[in-house]
C-alpha cells in the first residue's frame, strides 16, 4: 500500500516535469527569463517585487501572481504599469497550496510573453509544497523574513536547498527580535552551501539594489 502512494506521487511529478519543459519552450520562443519565487506567507516576496520594478529600467517585466483567492497582491503590481497576471488556485485548482507547471501553463494565454524580458512567478506563500515543483523557470528565488526565525532552513531543507538566491528580509526589524542573524546564515549555508544570500529590507531599501542586479541577471540568462 505504501508502495503505490509513493508511485502515484512519482508519476504526479513526471507528468509536471513534462508540461514545465513546455512552459520552457514557450519562454525560450518568447525570449522571456523566468524567476519562480517563493517564501512563507507575509516574508515580502510582492514588496520585494514592488522595490524591483520601479528600478528596473530599460527592462520590461511582467508578474504572474499565484494566490488561493483574489486579487490584492495583482492589484498592488499593476499600480506600477507592468502586465501583471492573476492566477488563483480557487476554485479552479482546489485551492491548491502552491503552483505546478499545469496552473502556469492554463495562465499563458494571459501573459503578454512577447511584451516582456522577465517574468517574475510570485508562487502561494508555503515553504513546503511550492519547492516540489517546477513550472518551466531558469532561476528559483525565496525569501525569509528575519521574523521566522533562525531554523527554518533546517526545518524546510528542500525549499532552501532548491533556490539559487535567498533573500533574508526585513532586516530592518532586527533591534526589535531576538534573532541571531549569524546562526541563520550558518543554517542556509548548511542545507545550501552554494546560494546567493542578499540580506534587505524592503521596506528601507537596504540590498534592493542587490536583489535587483539578481533580477537584472536572470534576464541576461534569455535566448537572444
Ligand atoms: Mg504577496
Amino acid at each position: 500500500m505504501h508502495r503505490t502512494k509513493i508511485r502515484v506521487a512519482e508519476d504526479a511529478l513526471d507528468a509536471n516535469q513534462t508540461i514545465a519543459r513546455a512552459n520552457r519552450d514557450d519562454f525560450d520562443r518568447a525570449g522571456v527569463a523566468v524567476v519562480n519565487l517563493m517564501s512563507a506567507p507575509g516574508a515580502g516576496k510582492t514588496t520585494l517585487l514592488e522595490r524591483a520594478i520601479e528600478g528596473l529600467d530599460g527592462l520590461r517585466v511582467g508578474v504572474l501572481e499565484g494566490d488561493v483567492q483574489g486579487s490584492i497582491d495583482a492589484d498592488r503590481i499593476a499600480h506600477l504599469h507592468v502586465p501583471v497576471t492573476q492566477l488563483n488556485t480557487d476554485p479552479g485548482f482546489g485551492g491548491e497550496c502552491h503552483l505546478d507547471a499545469n496552473m502556469v501553463r492554463s495562465a499563458l494565454p494571459e501573459v503578454p510573453l512577447g511584451e516582456i524580458d522577465l517574468l517574475a512567478i510570485e508562487n502561494v506563500g508555503n515553504l513546503v509544497c511550492p519547492a516540489e515543483f517546477r513550472v518551466g523557470e531558469d532561476a528559483r528565488a525565496m525569501v525569509c523574513a528575519v521574523t521566522e526565525g533562525e531554523d527554518k532552513p533546517l526545518k524546510y531543507p528542500l525549499m532552501f536547498r532548491t533556490c539559487e538566491l535567498i533573500v533574508v528580509n526585513k532586516i530592518d526589524l532586527l533591534p526589535h527580535l531576538d534573532f541571531d542573524l549569524d546562526r541563520l546564515l550558518t543554517n542556509i549555508e548548511t542545507v545550501n552551501p552554494t546560494a546567493t544570500v542578499l540580506t534587505t529590507s524592503a521596506r528601507g531599501g537596504e540590498g534592493v539594489d542587490a536583489w535587483r542586479e539578481w533580477l537584472a541577471g536572470v534576464a541576461g540568462r534569455r535566448p537572444a
